[in-house]
């Protein structure tokens, strides 16, 4: 797993810093290590750093899945937060933020889709990338603490093996486009007046930039080349995830061998547990009914845990909604070498059917006094 830095220790603030103290900071060292700036070894790989950290900190959500679960999928923490960084360049006066992380990540940085990670419209890659797969992935409570190697199904792409890739009929080839003429891009001229025209370049529609057109495709493939399959993979679940977490493993999407493959996404949901709730901080709950007598004159029990049983001693006098810990029994928090404890709550269990001499009984503790 990721031997990060902590994102507060990386931006010098405190861990209830405001935002405006964050941005602050931020701005600071991004005018120090912005690699427009300096030019000294190390330089860049601190501002991808503070610009990582910034890029979590500065979206309350990601924050607070970040306070509560340390680093998470590498890649995915810049989604969603260009906006914050734009304001900050803009004021700065440094470029548009796509040219600075264009620069930085080029084609190996890549949310959904690396050729254009934050939806600009324009394109980051460099050569063919397959695309990105995402799957779910149920756990119980019992996987999240050990962990799991998980085999999951993934679809994938195969060589088409009746045309082997070509996408052309057997027997055929692919031909020059003459739209434009095998350029893969056709101009238009415009003039504006007699003194000016300007000129578009643009994708050519009949052989979508390609240059070259089939004209009779493969019946197998539709003249794709390929042709989908599934796949099975393994994939390690690390202890400790929680539900609604993504794990994105690089490189292990979609591919058909000849493109570099795209990411996959394993979203993790888990499964409720039939006797306990999951808290923060890795801590579990579970309620345990006692009776009357039981808190009066205390018990010992022996109650589950994930972990097998443990003993624990009930005290007399024990009032309802007091709390026992069973220190460690919880669950491992993510990207931290702690375990949460179990967290008992004591719960009063009234009978609702009494026999008479039951009765009886607790009418004669009912008349006597201290009760
Ligand atoms: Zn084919
Ligand atoms: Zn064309």
């Amino acid at each position: 797993m990721s031997t990060k830095r902590d994102y507060y220790e990386v931006l010098n603030v405190g861990r209830n810093a405001t935002k405006e103290e964050i941005k602050n900071k931020y701005r600071k060292l991004a005018l120090q290590f912005h690699p427009d700036r300096n030019k000294n070894a190390g330089a860049e790989e601190k501002f991808k750093e503070i610009s990582e950290a910034y890029a979590v900190l500065s979206d309350d959500e990601k924050r607070k899945k970040y306070d509560k679960f340390g680093h998470v999928g590498s890649e995915e923490v810049f989604r969603g937060s260009e906006s914050n960084f734009d304001e900050i360049f803009r004021d700065i006066g440094f470029g548009g933020i796509k040219d600075i992380f264009e620069q930085l990540f080029g084609g190996g940085f890549s949310p959904r889709n690396r050729s254009d990670p934050f939806g600009f419209g324009f394109n980051f890659g460099r050569g063919n990338r397959g695309e990105d797969t995402v799957i779910d992935l149920s756990l119980s409570l019992e996987e999240v603490i050990s962990g799991k190697n998980e085999t999951v199904e993934i679809p994938a792409l195969e060589k088409c093996s009746v045309c082997n890739g070509s996408g052309c009929y057997p027997g055929t080839k692919r031909k020059k486009c003459s739209s434009c003429n095998g350029l893969g891009q056709t101009k238009r001229i415009f003039n504006e007046n007699r003194f000016s025209t300007f000129v578009t370049v643009e994708t050519c529609r009949s052989c979508k930039g390609v240059g070259e057109i089939i004209e009779k495709p493969c019946k197998n493939c539709g003249s794709n080349g390929k042709v989908a399959i599934r796949t099975k993979i393994q994939v390690e679940i690390p202890p400790g995830i929680d539900d609604g977490m993504t794990l994105q493993l690089s490189g292990r999407g979609i591919s058909d061998g000849n493109e570099v493959p795209g990411d996959l996404f394993i979203r993790i949901h888990i499964k409720p547990h039939q006797i306990f709730e999951r808290l923060e901080n890795g801590d579990l709950l579970y309620l345990l009914k006692l009776k009357y007598t039981e808190l009066v004159l205390g018990t010992e029990l022996v109650l589950p845990t994930l972990y097998g049983s443990e003993k624990l001693k009930i005290p007399p006098g024990t009032q309802v909604d007091s709390i026992f810990r069973l220190r460690g029994k919880g669950i491992p928090v993510h990207g931290r070498r702690s375990k949460g404890d179990q967290i008992i709550k004591i719960k009063l269990e009234v009978p609702t059917k009494l026999s008479d001499r039951q009765k009886w009984l607790i009418k004669e503790l009912n008349d006597t006094k201290n009760t």
